[in-house]
């Protein structure tokens, strides 16, 4: 990439681990403070990269996009990630790779910036990348860390950490955790991985290391807002004073002219189908980007789905799609659209969606309540099953649904939510939280003084 052509703007560089519940919040961070006219550059993994470009319809330019009044440019880590077997790596592989050459290739990354005339001001890593922050604190720049999910989940694994409070134990596995500003939660709301059955020792480890170094961030953003979180906001901030900058949805006015941060190429033609439905009338299924349905699931889902009447539109992920019972999409055409990836966040604003079915990660959370939609919650594993906890008894905007997925438990779901006698006040709590998300990152909105606020320091920095 050449010489910036606007020297003068503040730099920050922000890295993402190479996942997409990752990416998302991060890239819409970056427009946010692009926008508001700072030079970013945004990186990850070369290969997670440049699946991010060749998804996109937007090609940058040496120079980067512009965004409001700033530019957002992409420069990626050469970490040489090539598994030789062209399969996709597992997660705990690439987490270990990227620990081994990750930070060399970051700070070769910052050198560069110098070297080309954009001296870095700032750095901002998210979850699972941990050492950046020592990198940028070895070179003198400060850090800040962005959390991508709720600060709920934040100050429960705080808690667990630090041995604040009690967990259940092997000995004593069915205590509920009470925490400062949390509504009391069973074992089964708990992030998963915080119990002693969690068969992914090596994930708690990566996100619980993260606690380690997090006091060498200079500040810590989180993915929320808050109105959304007030109690415990309040209440871990005699540990840790959390920043809100959400809810991090894709930016409407940005969105036009900036590529998404899709790893999967979204089929875009959905969003017509949808102009074809009547108002409120589809339900929306996604478990985002890595937990799937199983196949007999999938038989479960397709049969409620055939049988149902309601028209609906499907995410199975190219992975999945040899799940789908043999001959489902030709009983369902024109009723029912099944896409391997869509474009997510127009998904749910889109008048024709009535509900969405959802795994309850975190960046789907924000991005249904900010559209106001209604949700039937099928959490799997970590954070979910605290997140559709929230949706359901805290924020009341949708049912839970109990896994295996079973067709009459489906059916009454998608009535409870759509149609049934508690259809109604579930929707106008969705458009409470609707309302509130919109404000918060309005100009002037809770979270909108907060990004203003880090601009405003990272300009002075350049002054
Ligand atoms: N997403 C999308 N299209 C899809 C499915 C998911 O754009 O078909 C996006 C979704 O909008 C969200 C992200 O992928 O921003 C998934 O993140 P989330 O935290 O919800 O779940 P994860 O994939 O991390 O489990």
């Amino acid at each position: 990439m050449g010489l910036d052509p606007h020297p003068l703007l503040p730099h920050v560089v922000m890295i993402s681990f190479p996942g997409q519940g990752h990416v998302n919040p991060l890239l819409r961070l970056a427009k946010r403070v692009a926008a508001k006219g700072v030079l970013i550059t945004f990186t990850t993994t070369s290969d997670v990269g440049h699946q991010i470009i060749s998804s996109s319809d937007v090609v940058p330019d040496d120079d980067g996009i512009p965004v409001g009044s700033g530019r957002l440019r992409f420069e990626f880590l050469d970490t040489n990630w090539d598994p030789s077997n062209g399969q996709k790596p597992d997660l705990d592989d690439s987490m270990r790779h990227l620990e081994t050459v990750g930070p060399a290739a970051f700070s070769d990354l910052i050198r560069k910036q110098s070297h080309a005339g954009r001296q870095v001001t700032y750095v901002v890593n998210n979850p699972f990348v941990p050492w950046a922050v020592d990198v940028a604190t070895d070179m003198g720049i400060p850090c800040a860390v962005l959390w991508v999910q709720s600060c709920s989940v934040f100050s429960t694994y705080y808690h667990y950490h630090h041995s604040l409070a009690e967990f259940p134990t092997e000995t004593n596995p069915d205590i509920s955790v009470s925490l400062p500003g949390i509504p009391t939660m069973t074992p089964e709301e708990i992030p998963s991985f915080l119990l002693p059955s969690n068969p992914y020792k090596s994930l708690t480890k990566a996100i619980l290391e993260q606690f380690c170094n997090i006091d060498k961030a200079s500040k810590v953003f989180v993915n929320s807002f808050t109105e959304l979180e007030p109690d415990v906001i309040d209440t871990i901030a005699k540990y840790v004073h959390l920043i809100p900058v959400g809810p991090l949805v894709e930016p409407k006015d940005e969105s036009q002219s900036t590529l998404r941060g899709d790893l999967i190429k979204a089929t875009d033609n959905c969003l017509e189908w949808l102009d074809t439905q009547a108002p409120k009338s589809v339900i929306y299924i996604s478990l985002g980007s890595i937990v799937t349905f199983t196949k007999e699931e999938m038989a479960e889902m397709a049969h409620e789905l055939t049988t149902n009447g309601k028209p609906f539109l499907w995410v199975v992920r190219p992975d999945c799609r040899e799940l789908l019972p043999q001959g489902f999409i030709e009983e369902v055409k024109g009723r029912g659209m099944v896409v391997g990836w869509s474009p997510q966040d127009s998904v749910l604003n889109h008048g024709s969606v009535g509900c969405f079915l959802t795994h309850c990660g975190w960046n789907s959370v924000l991005e249904t309540l900010t559209a106001g939609v209604p949700v039937i919650a099928y959490p799997q594993w970590g954070d979910q099953v605290t997140d559709a906890k929230f949706l359901v008894d805290i924020y009341k905007v949708g049912v839970r649904l109990k896994a295996p997925v079973e067709r009459n438990a489906l059916h009454a779901a998608i009535e409870a939510v759509m149609d049934g006698p508690d259809a109604e006040a579930i929707k106008e709590h969705a458009t409470k939280w609707k309302e509130a998300a919109k404000m918060a990152v309005a100009k002037d909105g809770s979270s909108d003084r907060n990004i203003q606020s880090f601009v405003d320091e990272v300009k002075k920095r350049l002054a």
